[in-house]
């Protein structure tokens, strides 16, 4: 005769076979049943575990928030559930997943249900363990796609800086808050000098190496400044530093300082030496200006002053009257 749904060997069976953590205790804590998929990854056979007090049988648990838990399923008669984002995990079991998995132990996702003698009466609370593993390690790898997805599309491909599109974002981030919170914010823009001439001479690829130096100069600045500092490549051969806090007498220093480096160090390519210089264009927030766009305006005709001026140095805007 084929087993009826109410059979209890059937359902006995099924709690037995089925791949969920199924364990239930009593208002003291102590267990009364213990599945097959409990006493496989815990190690403990139910005849071990049934009828001892789940704390005694497993130290390592955490007892006061699971006896919270617990008891508040009790007291309120309600379903509880927790996700292995709060507490990756209940009991400690091993993850039976290859190495590259990724996660040191079993994930868990737990529910909590509250379970009556049928007079209506809550004498024990069931609780059941899903592995989740598995989406929690490819959640965890789809964060970290996402975060280094974010990380590159920030970056300049050339020379590793930041793009013009963050260095922008950052500044426009800077500006809104220098004019709520006041304080200074000066912006240096900065253009290779002759550039043109360096890839007609020793070639684009070369060109290249000297962007790439020039990028280092200025992430080595960017390490002497302080880390708020942000520095990227605004176009072709010009890089934008962004200096928060800083009024215009601070900006030309770090300025100069900048040039010096940069006019001390020529670019080293096999056999050839490539002196390089910089001109560059240095502006300070003030409380005229519309937007970011105009501080990067303002450090862009004072590098443009900069280059009709012979080149190979830092000019500041002086507030003239705007058009
Ligand atoms: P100036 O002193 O007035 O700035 O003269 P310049 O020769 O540097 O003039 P300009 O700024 O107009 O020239 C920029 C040159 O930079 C033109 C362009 O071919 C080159 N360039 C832009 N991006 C790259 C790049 O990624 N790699 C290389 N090798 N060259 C680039
Ligand atoms: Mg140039
Ligand atoms: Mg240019």
């Amino acid at each position: 005769m084929p087993p009826r749904l109410d059979d209890l060997n059937l359902l006995s069976f099924i709690v037995a076979r089925v791949n969920v953590g199924i364990f239930v205790v009593d208002q003291q804590m102590n267990v009364v049943l213990w599945n097959r998929f409990m006493e496989v990854h815990s190690g403990r056979p139910a005849t071990e575990v049934e009828g001892s007090n789940l704390f005694d049988v497993f130290p390592e648990l955490p007892k006061s928030w699971l006896e919270k838990k617990i008891k508040s399923v009790f007291l309120l008669k309600n379903f509880a559930f927790t996700s292995w984002e709060q507490r990756p995990y209940l009991f400690r079991f091993q993850d039976n997943r290859p190495v590259t998995g990724g996660a040191d132990a079993m994930r868990q996702n737990c529910t909590f249900l509250p379970v009556n003698d049928g007079q209506g009466d809550m004498q024990y609370v069931c609780i059941t363990l899903f592995d989740v593993t598995d989406t929690s390690v490819y959640q965890t790898k789809l964060q970290e796609a996402m975060t280094s997805l974010e990380e590159v599309s920030q970056r300049d491909g050339l020379t590793g800086i930041y793009n013009r599109r963050h260095l922008e974002h950052h500044l426009s981030h800077e500006f809104n808050c220098w004019r709520r919170y006041g304080g200074e914010l000066s912006f240096l823009l900065f253009d290779i000098d002759h550039f043109k001439k360096v890839n007609d001479v020793h070639g684009h690829l070369a060109g290249d190496e000297v962007l790439r130096e020039v990028a280092a100069n200025v992430k080595l600045e960017a390490a002497l400044l302080r880390t708020t500092d942000i520095a990227g490549r605004y176009g072709g051969e010009e890089f934008g530093i962004i200096l928060p806090g800083t009024p215009l007498e601070g900006a030309l220093i770090v300025a100069e300082r900048l040039r010096t480096m940069v006019a001390a160090a020529p670019v080293r390519l096999r056999d050839v030496e490539i002196p390089v210089t910089i001109s560059i264009g240095v502006a300070q927030a003030d409380t005229s200006m519309p937007d970011y766009v105009r501080l990067i305006h303002d450090a862009d005709k004072a590098l443009y002053a900069s280059k009709t001026q012979g080149r190979n140095r830092v000019t500041c805007y002086t507030s003239s009257p705007r058009e």
